[in-house]
């Protein structure tokens, strides 16, 4: 293509990012089959979310409220913080974004880890930024690597705790290490996504660091066991002086009213998000369990604190032959070689009857393979 010196030109740094590419819905022919591709709730949303949406359903012609005051309330009050410090956005990937855009620019470096989560690398390039990628242990994150990482020019180094494709979890102490570690002058920014999911209460997976340190942001979302993807709303907890700079740069109405009303009552859902977590728990061990009988296929789980699982595939058959072959059978899941797993699965625990089924289907598709080399 010749470039044409009179029309606008996207800065340099724009054109090098590689778009996010979504979980699928429907199969390369179209039919819609069990999306276990984007890590959603398989037990819906809350009763009283769903109410709390539909109680604004005639409320279309008003701005929503800009400072979502309930919403921050609410969040305040369920995790003991300083309401004025809670900042939201539409979906917690928009805070992720305010994030790179108040601390990060041109000649600075970003930190994140190899298998780390997508938007990162477009956060960090979008204000042109340069990313600066840790390298793993068995796909877990490395504190010591992501130390070993950090220069003058770093600004913020972004973990997700769990991380997502791999679930892998780094406890509190490993983090506290890291914090300790790192320059007062980075910014260490904690994405809690699927901090629900954990099973042991005391580990708050960052959340007391960001109530006390001056450079660790949280960010939350209503997306995961909350069960309000589709609204796209996010929150995140930090120091008064990254709030105020994030508050400059959002978009002035990024949460709707009926949303803001949702995520309140998701909050006071207890007995769902118990039932939930549960759910996730038994069916995640069976599903591991499950892997571990496929015997000598090469299938090996990592393990997963999220609600999702990352097979990898280090036998003869690959990941991208059962990525098809688990959709010929009805069942999408998460094939990324965008992020160099070409040789790994990511599957959200489904409901109890796509857990079966999915089980069922790979069984069939390893038998197909070990019958083909014998
Ligand atoms: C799903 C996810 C998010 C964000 O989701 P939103 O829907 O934008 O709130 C953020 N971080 C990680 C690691 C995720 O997996």
């Amino acid at each position: 293509m010749t470039i044409d010196t009179n029309s606008p030109r996207p800065k340099d740094w724009v054109m090098a990012i590689a778009p996010y590419v979504p979980g699928r819905s429907t199969t390369d022919d179209g039919r819609k089959v069990a999306k276990l591709s984007s890590n959603e709730n398989p037990l819906g949303t809350s009763e009283a979310a769903r109410a709390g949406f539909a109680a604004h359903a005639g409320d279309l012609e008003r701005y929503p409220d800009a400072g979502a005051s309930a919403l921050r309330e609410k969040i305040a009050a369920q995790y003991g913080l300083d309401p004025a410090r809670v900042i939201y956005g539409t979906g917690s990937d928009e805070i992720l974004h305010l994030i790179a855009g108040a601390y990060a620019g041109p000649g600075d470096e970003v930190i994140f880890v190899r298998y780390g989560f997508a938007v990162y690398e477009i956060a960090t390039r979008r204000v042109g930024a340069e990313p600066v990628i840790a390298p793993d242990t068995d796909y877990a994150t490395d504190v010591d690597a992501v130390l070993a990482a950090v220069t003058d020019r770093t600004r913020i180094v972004f973990i997700a705790n769990p991380n997502n494709p791999t679930g892998t979890y780094s406890t509190k102490a490993e983090i506290a290490r890291l914090h300790a570690a790192l320059p007062k002058t980075v910014l260490l920014v904690l994405d809690q996504a699927y901090a629900e999911y954990l099973e042991d209460a005391d580990d708050d997976g960052g959340l007391e660091l960001a109530k006390t340190q001056s450079n660790v942001v949280i960010t939350r979302t209503f997306s995961k066991i909350h069960g309000l993807a589709a609204e796209r709303i996010g929150w995140g907890y930090g120091p008064a002086a990254a709030v105020d700079a994030m508050h400059r740069i959002r978009a002035p109405f990024n949460v709707t009213t009926a949303g803001q009303n949702a995520a309140i009552a998701a909050l006071g859902a207890k007995n769902f998000i118990e039932n939930s977590r549960a759910h996730n728990v038994r069916w995640r061990a069976w599903l591991v369990e499950e892997i571990g009988k496929l015997g000598n296929a090469g299938l090996r789980a990592v393990p997963s604190k999220a609600n999702f699982l990352l097979i990898l595939f280090e036998g003869s058959l690959t990941a991208e032959t059962t990525y098809h072959a688990l959709m010929d059978s009805g069942y999408i899941v998460r094939w990324l070689p965008g992020q160099k797993l070409g040789h790994g699965l990511r599957i959200t625990i489904g409901t109890e009857d796509e857990m079966l089924g999915l089980v069922a289907a790979l069984r069939a598709i390893v038998a197909e393979k070990v019958s083909e080399t014998a």
